[in-house]
């Protein structure tokens, strides 16, 4: 398919024009015109583009681009590299950052709560990138840690006292610790997001509402290949999802 198609459709589905974002969101980066497969991943490093190259990717999908307000502007060291590399494979960068959190489907935050088997009277967006809803049944912090443990793969860091029954829940993927008052005042049991501050301890344990950071990348690993799944299904592009690890 023409690349061009690929982009507009993208953009319209996650309605980018809705956001005011820290990136440019749609194409970063443009290489081959003609598209046959997508690969998907949370970041665009280097080692997510080698393997994209690898696995004979036309254009790649990502949360996490480049060009990010406040950045140093100028095309050396690192940047430089990453942006040579995709110019000299002729590979397209397609980026969705805050559009991709918010999606009421495709979306991380909708994605993670498929993952956790978080309920359906979630409220997504709106003005806020804070998702609220509730667990099927009550269980305690520790039993809940547990599993979203062996969802993610990945040990969460917990504040908040184990024993204690949890039931509703507040949710944003990625650096969300910022949004952690808007949880404590929509008077939550527990607010999952993927990292944590100094600070975020003080307010969990002041304000008795628990908090796990489950992790940044591993939070935000859903969201991008289901939009990757659905472009596949909607176009008839081959797809594959490229997990480059990160402990962050
Ligand atoms: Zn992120």
């Amino acid at each position: 398919m023409e690349l061009k198609q690929l982009v507009n459709y993208t953009r319209q589905i996650l309605q980018v024009d809705q956001f005011k974002d820290y990136c440019p969101n749609g194409l970063q980066v443009e290489g081959r015109l003609e598209v046959n497969k997508i690969a998907s991943g949370v970041s665009a490093s280097l080692a997510f583009l080698e393997a994209a190259r690898d696995a004979g990717a036309d254009a790649v999908l990502v949360h996490h681009g480049y060009f990010w307000k406040n950045e140093a502007p100028c095309m050396v060291g690192v940047k430089r590299k990453r942006i040579k590399f995709l110019l000299d494979n002729e590979i397209s960068l397609l980026a969705f950052h805050l559009p991709l959190d918010a999606h009421p489907e495709l979306g991380n935050n909708a994605q993670l709560a498929r993952v956790l088997g978080l309920s359906a009277e979630t409220n997504f967006g709106n003005e806020s990138l804070v998702a609220s809803g509730s667990l099927v049944v009550p269980q305690t912090l520790s039993d809940f840690s547990t599993f979203v443990h062996s969802q993610l793969q990945r040990a969460p860091l917990v504040i908040g006292d184990l024993n204690r029954s949890v039931q509703s829940i507040a949710w944003c993927t990625g650096a969300a610790q910022g949004y952690f008052d808007e949880a404590i005042a929509l008077g939550v049991d527990v607010y999952i997001s993927g990292e944590i501050s100094e600070q975020t301890v003080h307010l969990a344990r002041e304000s008795g509402v628990a908090y796990i950071a489950a992790g940044h990348h591993a939070t935000e690993r859903y969201g991008v290949r289901a939009l990757g799944e659905h472009l596949s299904h909607h176009f008839g592009l081959s797809h594959e999802f490229i997990d480059i690890d990160n402990p962050v």
